[in-house]
């Protein structure tokens, strides 16, 4: 007779090949769809998720995770088996507690937002999106009230991408952060380091083929995942063995490709580095949006911008690009660490971009007290802007109207960015304790520490929470410090 944990794998194995079907659409979606296919993928997709949801959520699964719950309890089951179960009777009552009424209503909300959103960006008019924003907020408040929550209402958002992270915790550490990034870029900026750019027209056939060696070079297994091209680069996972990331290009800019194609490396290491066997279950999941943010981060500015790196780079570049023949490193180096009072997020560079993050999280946090109404947030953002960033948005469509995320429901989601940015500064400064990185990197060998990675963090899956997991590691929680040091000494040095 067929154990209940057998019973288990064989549902959740099935579930996981609804789900990897979505991402292969999804994947397809923006990689290769003509525009017109636009409409019937949308549909797809939405009838797999509903699909997945239904067989998750039904009366089947909640007695089999209930039955095994006492099984664990008993001590019937491995410490794997048990850690999956319990959290799989976590996610179970978590997607529960939504009526599916409600998701509906929000399914729905959230796409007629996203095109008010699109429409109001091209016209540079948030009036177009106040009353869809104004929708989306009543209903992330309503979610948050069906989630339940201790302390604030922000708490049961956050915990949908970022398990076990608060208000409390959050409050606490940009308080730190922001007086010393904002006083950070003013001193940077004054200090005006001058360099000459390294201009130039580099050609795209050239640049694709150096970025899929660096992400190969990096680690990233080409026998077991691919690199495309979209507009905005992303990473997306079927299995850990068949792991897709993208990137785009741009002629003149060398930095914009080699970047995000780093940066997505990160993310697709982590997916690569999961453990195979648990497919579907909660120890082959990454743990958390901030945790995955970290593994991005770290390779791209602790590995991909530092000065160990272009050591080794530089003259590897010159080969292929004439234009980099003669660039001395230091000169480099500002080039590619250039700080600004720049309008737009996802441009910004490693010190003001957390300050952009911060300035959502407050928005968003006084909209669900109320404190903060849809209809101000214009002049808010840009107020907030101007005391953070120090410079006010010449348009709503490069302000308040940039991201996409509000029209698409997920409030709670920016601090993961953040987060990411504190735990891969914590990460690197341990690895750094025990790896001999700095010369590692200087002679383009990135073996050792892809290896750490996979060791202390990949191979846990959800086992641990970020903040325990970063603990376990660094010895220490959630802590800003190390980022607040690497910053500092990085632009002392430049
Ligand atoms: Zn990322």
């Amino acid at each position: 007779m067929q154990t209940n944990y057998e019973t288990l794998t064989e549902a959740v194995k099935e579930l996981a090949i609804i789900g990897s079907i979505g991402n292969v659409l999804g994947w397809d979606m923006h990689v290769n769809l003509p525009p017109k296919g636009n409409m019937l993928r949308a549909q797809q997709g939405s009838y797999l998720a509903g699909v997945g949801h239904k067989k998750f959520t039904g009366k089947e699964m909640g007695v089999l995770l209930a039955a095994l719950c006492i099984e664990a309890d008993a001590g019937n089951l491995t410490e794997d088996q048990a850690l999956n179960v319990r959290k799989l009777r976590q996610d179970y009552e978590k997607a529960t507690k939504l009526p599916t009424a409600f998701v509906e209503e929000k399914s729905e909300a959230t796409s007629l937002a996203n095109q008010a959103w699109v429409e109001a960006r091209m016209a540079n008019d948030f009036s177009k999106f106040q009353p869809h924003l104004e929708k989306i907020v009543e209903l992330c408040r309503r979610e948050a009230d069906l989630f339940g929550y201790q302390g604030h209402p922000y708490n049961a958002l956050l915990q949908l991408y970022e398990p076990g992270m608060t208000v409390e915790k959050l409050d606490s550490v940009f308080i730190q952060l922001r007086p010393f990034l904002s006083v950070l870029a003013d001193w940077v900026i004054a200090d005006g380091k001058k360099h000459r750019p390294v201009e130039g027209k580099f050609p795209l056939e050239k640049q694709r083929e150096l970025v899929k060696k660096v992400s190969a070079l990096l680690g990233f297994d080409f026998t077991a995942g691919r690199l495309d091209i979209s507009p905005h680069p992303f990473t997306v996972s079927f299995s850990p063995n068949d792991v897709r990331i993208t990137t785009r290009y741009s002629e003149k800019n060398l930095l914009y490709a080699l970047t995000s194609t780093i940066h997505e490396t990160g993310h697709g290491l982590y997916e690569q580095g999961l453990p195979a066997d648990q497919l579907g279950m909660p120890l082959g999941e990454a743990c958390s949006l901030g945790l995955h943010e970290s593994q991005s981060r770290l390779w791209e500015n602790h590995v991909g911008r530092s000065a160990e790196f272009w050591q080794f780079m530089l003259p590897a570049l010159a080969e292929s690009f004439p234009e980099f023949r003669g660039v001395k490193l230091k000169n480099w180096m500002r080039q590619a660490n250039r700080v600004e009072r720049s309008l737009i997020r996802t441009e910004a560079d490693e010190v003001t971009y957390n300050l952009h993050i911060i300035l959502r999280y407050e928005i968003e946090k006084g909209i669900l007290e109320g404190k903060i109404q849809v209809k101000d947030l214009p002049e808010v953002w840009n107020s907030k802007m101007q005391e953070y960033v120090g410079v006010t948005p010449d348009t709503n469509a490069n302000g308040v109207l940039q991201d996409v995320h509000w029209s698409m429901g997920s409030m709670g989601y920016f601090p993961t960015y953040t987060l990411g940015t504190i735990y891969a500064a914590q990460l690197f400064a341990q690895a750094s304790k025990e790896l001999p990185l700095k010369e590692q990197v200087a002679a383009g060998q990135f073996h050792d520490l892809r290896e750490w990675l996979r060791e202390t963090v990949h191979r846990h899956g959800r086992k641990y929470s970020a903040d325990e997991l970063v603990e376990k590691v660094t010895g220490s929680p959630l802590n800003p410090r190390p980022l607040m040091d690497y910053l500092m000494a990085k632009y002392v040095a430049l």
